[in-house]
């Protein structure tokens, strides 16, 4: 029924009487007008710095279309299910989360168009520098882990008190500049998302004590992180929560938050390794 009213529509927009020699005259006039006051249109809409930025980008990159090659990215579980990392306050090791938030990192990758090699995803014993160093000519290296805290503060029943993410960088990665710009790209998905930094790994507690680069997006350097200081490539480690925190163990594991984190950590490493 809608189509055929809209059909009717059509025919008659496209069905037009022919033109007087003035009607023509006057439409010429229009077009004339239309074309000179195009510069001034597109003035008017200048672009915003994030488009001027992308411009940019674009005449900057000198290589022709075809050989831009799409983002490739190591996705790295961390730990092994034989060396599974923290414990959750339910039981359920660190691995596991890993495991989850790891596949989904790499999954919405994958769907953008990115390669993406996926390290520990297999369930083998697999060296640290062995994780870092398998593609040396990838964009990114990007390890996902969870959370926690030192014993004494487990054992005083004082879990609650620590949620959030924490980002890592290595001044001793060769490239720090763009870990860097990943590392806070990746964070400010994630605040965007409405996650809260953890700057517990800044508390001046023996064993952490890391420098704190920005308290707002959770960012620190830990210069001597095996994965991040062998990486030949740009590198970042990413601890998404607490799952020391049985509250916070327990948003961790739905999969409305793996699908949440997941979209922000992809959508971060999307914004940091697009040609520049
Ligand atoms: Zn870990």
């Amino acid at each position: 029924m809608s189509q055929s009213t809209t059909m009717t529509k059509t025919t008659g927009m496209t069905i037009a009487p022919p033109l007087s020699p003035r009607q023509k005259a006057a439409r010429s006039l229009v077009w004339a007008a239309l074309l000179l006051a195009a510069p001034a249109l597109r003035a008017q809409s200048a672009p915003d710095a994030a488009h001027a930025d992308a411009a940019d980008a674009r005449t900057t990159d000198t290589r022709p279309a075809g050989a831009r090659h799409a983002p490739y990215v190591v996705v790295d579980t961390g730990h092994t299910p034989a060396h599974p990392g923290a414990t959750g306050a339910s039981g359920r090791v660190e691995y596991l989360y890993n495991l989850d938030l790891s596949a989904a990192v790499a999954q919405r990758l994958r769907a953008h168009g990115d390669r993406v090699l996926r390290t520990s995803a297999d369930g083998r014993e697999i060296a640290l520098t062995e994780r870092s160093t398998q593609a040396p000519d990838a964009d990114l290296f990007v390890s996902i882990h969870h959370d926690s805290v030192q014993q004494p503060f487990i054992d005083a029943g004082r879990q609650r008190e620590f949620h959030g993410f924490a980002v890592f960088v290595s001044e001793r990665n060769p490239h720090y500049t763009q870990s860097l710009r990943c590392a806070k790209a990746i964070a400010e998905r994630l605040v965007a998302s409405g996650e809260t930094p953890s700057l517990y790994h800044a508390q001046p507690i023996r064993g952490e004590n890391r420098p704190l680069l920005d308290a707002h997006l959770g960012i620190h350097r830990f210069d001597d992180l095996v994965v991040l200081r062998t990486a030949p490539i740009p590198a970042v480690l990413v601890e998404a929560g607490v799952i020391v925190n049985p509250d916070e163990e327990q948003r961790l594991a739905r999969p409305d938050t793996i699908a949440k984190l997941s979209e922000a950590i992809a959508g971060g490493i999307e914004t940091c390794t697009a040609p520049q």
